[in-house]
């Protein structure tokens, strides 16, 4: 499995800043789960020489085998976990100081079954977030979380890479200069007028998607977005996959427009 979402969330975890709380969504639990895992060896590994992490140390293995010290986690299986009293304890096992002092790591599978006193307490955490705590949520109904919750997490969202959509070269080149028009102009109306057809929205989203990633994995030279680090294409990518997900289940095209124009992915 080597969806999108792994390479960015691989992409992101090189550079080394963690946030707090990693939200990864979509329809594939084990895809989610064990990105979660990695994601762990990544913070508990220790020979990094060869990549995120080796696989073969001692923190590795014990974190395949579930009993690693400073990793906690809540399988989709354990709906006890996630009861109010249960979340406050685990809340208070993530702020003890860590067993072998690297950090501490606590993966919540289907966050979404959290009730609005579990979220709400767990949200407080996120609030000061300590160093070296590393929170990661797994959904596949991002529409099933606190809204505030969501807020303060990072998003990844998991497609299967059969999804990735293909674009002929007349299409490609007209959505480029739809998109580059409208950064040198700034004139909103054509891409309006473009989006008017959800079709064609959803279009223009894919694009989007494909030329960000691009962007972020280092694949394109220039084009729209070649003066965006990859981080801030990995951000906007996000984003393109958020509103897909919205445009398809009810949003209106008009909203999804205005909502691409204010969150600048044109700048
Ligand atoms: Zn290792």
């Amino acid at each position: 499995m080597n969806s999108s979402g792994q390479v960015l969330l691989d992409r992101y975890l090189k550079m080394g800043r963690i946030h707090p709380c990693i939200l990864l969504v979509g329809p594939d639990k084990a895809a989610k789960l064990s990105a979660a895992v990695r994601m762990a060896k990544s913070i508990f590994c220790s020979d990094k020489s060869t990549g995120l992490f080796c696989g073969k140390c001692s923190s590795c293995q014990r974190i395949e085998k579930e009993i690693y010290p400073d990793l906690l986690l809540f399988k989709e299986d354990n709906e006890e976990a996630l009861k109010v009293e249960n979340v406050r304890d685990i809340i208070y096992q993530m702020e003890v100081a860590p067993l072998e002092g690297r950090g501490k790591v606590c993966i919540i599978e289907e966050a979404h079954r959290m009730n609005s006193a579990s979220s709400n307490a767990f949200l407080k955490t996120l609030e000061e977030p300590k160093e070296n705590r590393f929170f990661i949520l797994t959904t596949t109904k991002l529409g099933g979380l606190l809204p505030t919750l969501v807020s303060r997490s990072l998003l990844f969202h998991f497609k299967p890479e059969s999804e990735t959509v293909q674009f002929s070269a007349e299409e490609w080149t007209a959505l480029e200069k739809l998109l580059g028009d409208f950064q040198s102009t700034k004139e909103v109306d054509p891409v309006v007028d473009f989006c008017e057809e959800k079709e064609s929205a959803l279009r223009l989203l894919q694009f989007l998607q494909v030329a960000l990633r691009k962007q972020a994995l280092g694949e394109s030279q220039g084009g729209l977005f070649a003066s965006l680090s990859p981080l801030e294409c990995t951000y906007k990518y996000q984003k393109t996959v958020e509103l897909e997900g919205k445009l398809r289940s009810n949003a209106n095209t008009g909203l999804l427009v205005e909502s691409l124009m204010r969150q600048e992915f044109l700048k």
